[in-house]
């Protein structure tokens, strides 16, 4: 084999606030991944580095990053590739791509960790074959990344689909909402830790029969709601801790609840158990999307 031809492998790293997964391989049957807890940036960039020069070295042809941000995806930025702002200690203003480019002199492309999920559950799971994509993780916040006409959607900065404002009955909820910017968006009333401060217990601890659950489902459904009127999605991937799979028939019940059969169209009024659904590729999305971040660059 040439050295040429070896070379056919590409890299990942989904950069999060608690941990970095890293990864190489072709895409999901061959992924090799380690997993380093987020301490400095320093150190926690040297451990992803050197597993990837170590494991997989030349054979590599490019790298993609999904992070956590915001972020600063303008390729014409002298900031490019760096996490803006975080009240992660450390981390802000630290490019991410330099350190990878300098060590492994290879192409490396740059996302947030959402488009990265949205790109890899496009490419080998839940949206393959489908132009147009929404992905939302509901976890520690709430991001989206969605897929519009086969390309990753960015604007003036990237979406921020997790503070959109929803409808706040405070007489059936009067909690105030954990976002330090906005209180009851979206996040503030239905993220992990929105849902740990109201109810006294992290989500998964909650058994399926708990009222959180109701609760849950309705603000979810809101926001995907807009989100569906907005960018009329193909389909809408729901991933992270929080959804858990009894949150499914919930959620979807309340979604057509709310959109009261508007939309005319078989995907939403007859399908929607293939239309609202969990990522195909389990908690792989975001680290196969990175695979994908740096295979667009080749
Ligand atoms: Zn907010």
């Amino acid at each position: 084999m040439t050295n040429l031809m070896s070379m056919n492998l590409l890299g990942g790293i989904e950069a999060g606030g608690t941990k970095f997964i890293c990864g190489f391989g072709t895409g999901p049957n061959d992924l090799v991944t380690a997993r380093f807890p987020t301490t400095t940036p320093e150190e926690t960039l040297h451990h992803v580095i050197a597993f990837l020069k170590e494991k997989a070295g030349a054979r590599l042809r490019a790298v993609g990053i999904g992070s956590f941000g915001p972020v600063d995806l303008d390729p014409i930025s002298p900031t490019y590739g760096s996490i803006t702002s975080t009240p992660k200690p450390g981390w802000a203003s630290v490019n991410l791509i330099r350190p990878v480019e300098n060590a492994l002199g290879i192409p490396v492309g740059f996302d947030t960790d959402v488009n990265a999920a949205a790109l890899g559950e496009a490419e080998w799971g839940a949206g393959r074959d489908l132009s147009d994509l929404l992905y939302l993780t509901v976890g520690t916040g709430i991001g989206g990344g969605a897929i519009v006409g086969n390309l990753i959607m960015h604007g003036l900065v990237h979406p921020e689909m997790g503070h959109i404002r929803v409808p706040h009955d405070r007489a059936r909820d009067p909690f105030d909402g954990v976002c330090p910017y906005h209180g009851d968006c979206l996040e503030g009333l239905a993220s992990g830790p929105a849902m740990k401060e109201r109810w006294g217990a992290p989500a998964e601890e909650l058994p399926a029969d708990h009222p959180a659950w109701a609760l849950e489902a309705h603000y979810l459904a809101l926001g995907v709601a807009t989100l569906a009127l907005t960018l009329s999605p193909r389909r809408i991937v729901l991933g992270g801790g929080v959804m858990q799979p009894h949150l499914f028939g919930p959620l979807r019940d309340e979604f057509a609840r709310l959109m009261n059969g508007y939309v005319r169209h078989a995907a939403v009024t007859e399908r929607l158990d293939e239309y609202v659904v969990p990522p195909a590729l389990g908690n792989r999305s975001g680290i196969l999307g990175a695979l994908v971040l740096g295979a667009m660059l080749t």
